[in-house]
């Protein structure tokens, strides 16, 4: 069987590597171990910088809608039960986590926001969008072992129903294979990262709590020492990871969590019971040959900072358009290595910020320090949009909320090196800035597929290149933007510049951003 394309594993970064592969016109074959899309809830959400590249898709609005039983559970509460913490909580219409940070300011710069949205949901959302452009998901199919030459990578795989074996010829694999991840170990790739943080039992169990917790919604209850109550749908579904010794595993499970809700004759049912541990582990090289790493695979981190997953699906992204550039000749291979030099560093930096979240209990503890830095930078925001100083502002908030939020908060530049951007206003290697074109039309939307020239006016602009060519701007500027929406070129000058950038960058893609 031959494929330009092979994807190893069917969790939400190897089926969104699916889509934006579909998008740039190129059916990958997809290959997943399980006979299913997880039917664990796993994480519980997707940030803004996600949510524009479902935009992208067609998507947004389907995963918001499926997630919306979850969309009120903001905020992390602290104490030794969920019912005396409740007891001084009066029920009342929930604020939006924007609003209670005071970040409406952020919000303009996305015509997205993050979303509440846990994966046993999101993965069929996307399976279901995979079928209906006309792509299968080999099921029960395990990638068995690999090697890879000058001309593509040779997959053996297994339907596990029937025990038959197959060989795939592939131009290029993807590895979205998870945080164990056997292409990341038959690689024998180096990682860096603190490595497991503790030990913890995942309960995901079935308590009918609806009314309880009814306009007093939350999504984390830190039960310091002993563990981390969240919200999987505000009503019946709940995952209580426990921290415990393997050596010594606790016997009454249920016990323990009817002490953690503090409602002794609650009823509870155990879905079930994963052992796992918050672990800071990353990649040095997430290309190796025709083989990249994504996901899991390629950076695993605590949940805290909710960007296991969001890091994941924007690494494909990044790598699906380059992919297809090369396949359709576009671009030089060269262009490739610009997956690892961008989003290596991104997972280094989410990961290790995941793990300076956790306790050495590995539960999120909440760092006074890091609270009050992001409630001073909002306050300073504030003031300076009201004295009419937005760019003091922006940064401001660029620099201490963005992140959380999930803009993205990072230029790629041309050495592998994490570097925050300071502003999205339109710099080089930043995200291409939102802004409303007609009512519903952002300059987002234009992006996806192709190379887009925004400008002010298109008859200066033509072009023989396959560069869309799109006059929303106010400015006399030009910005040429990636398909992926990072910007490799902006000027005022004559269009042989942006030719020739285009030219290079397709070609030589080191020169990036020197130009
Ligand atoms: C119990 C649990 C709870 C979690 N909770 C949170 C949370 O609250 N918040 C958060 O942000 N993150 C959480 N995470 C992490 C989050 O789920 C991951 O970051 C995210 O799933 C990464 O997606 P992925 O597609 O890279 O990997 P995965 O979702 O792990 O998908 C990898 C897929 O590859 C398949 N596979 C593996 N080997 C092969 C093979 N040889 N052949 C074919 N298929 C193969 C696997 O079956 C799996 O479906 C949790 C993870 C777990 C396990």
């Amino acid at each position: 069987m031959k494929t330009q394309v092979l994807i190893v594993g069917g969790g939400v970064v190897g089926l969104s590597a699916a889509l934006f592969l579909l998008e740039q016109g190129i059916t990958p074959l997809l290959v997943e171990r399980h006979a299913g899309t997880s039917v664990h809830p796993r994480a519980r959400g997707f940030d803004t910088r996600t949510m524009e590249l479902y935009r992208e898709l067609q998507l947004s609005e389907t995963i918001r809608e499926a997630g919306k039983a979850l969309a009120p559970a903001w905020g992390i509460l602290t104490g030794s039960s969920l019912a005396s913490v409740l007891k001084g909580v009066k029920p009342g219409k929930k604020k939006s986590p924007e609003k209670v940070l005071g970040s409406e300011g952020l919000a303009r710069l996305s015509p997205e926001s993050a979303t509440r949205c846990t994966q046993d949901i999101s993965e069929p959302v996307l399976l279901n969008a995979i079928k209906e452009r006309g792509m299968q998901v080999a099921f029960h199919t395990e990638l068995i072992s690999f090697t890879q030459g000058e001309e593509g990578v040779t997959a053996l795989v297994r339907n596990r129903d029937t025990n038959e074996e197959q060989t795939i010829h592939a131009s290029y694999m993807i590895a979205a294979d998870g945080a164990k991840s056997p292409v990341r170990e038959q690689l024998q790739a180096t990682t860096s990262g603190r490595g497991a943080i503790a030990d913890l039992l995942n309960i995901y169990f079935e308590a009918d709590l609806a009314e309880f917790v009814r306009g007093r919604e939350f999504s984390l209850l830190i039960i310091k020492t002993k563990g981390l109550l969240a919200s999987i749908n505000n009503s019946n579904r709940w995952v209580f990871h426990l921290h415990y010794d393997p050596a010594n595993k606790p016997e009454d499970v249920t016990a323990i969590l009817k002490e953690v809700i503090g409602l002794p004759e609650i009823n509870i049912r155990i879905i079930s019971i994963l052992p796992w541990q918050p672990t800071v582990k990353v990649v040095n090289e997430m290309q190796h040959g025709r083989v990249f790493l994504s996901g899991d695979a390629a950076h695993v981190m605590t949940p805290y900072g909710g960007k296991g997953a969001n890091t994941g699906i924007q690494d494909v992204h990044n790598l699906a358009w380059k992919l297809a550039a090369v396949i359709n000749g576009l671009a030089s291979s060269a262009l490739l290595q610009t997956y690892d030099r961008e989003r290596q560093p991104v997972g280094l930096h989410n990961a290790i910020a995941s793990g300076e979240w956790a306790d050495k209990y590995g539960i999120i503890q909440r760092k006074f320090s890091n609270i009050f830095d992001i409630v001073q930078a909002v306050i300073r925001a504030r003031i300076a949009y009201s004295l009419g100083l937005h760019r003091l502002g922006h940064r401001l908030e660029m620099k201490r909320v963005a992140g959380l939020t999930g803009l993205p908060d990072y230029k790629y530049q041309s050495v592998k090196q994490y570097r925050k951007a300071t502003t999205l206003t339109g710099e080089t290697g930043t995200r291409m800035p939102h802004m409303w074109v007609t009512e519903k039309t952002s300059t987002l939307d234009f992006l996806g597929k192709e190379f887009v020239l925004f400008t002010q006016n298109d008859h200066a602009w033509k072009t023989d290149l396959p560069i869309k060519i799109c006059s929303v701007l106010k400015e006399d500027i030009a910005i040429l933007v990636r398909p992926d929406g990072f910007i490799l070129w902006r000027s005022d000058v004559h269009k042989d510049s942006f030719e020739k950038a285009f030219k290079q960058y397709t070609q030589t893609p080191s020169a990036l951003y020197s130009l």
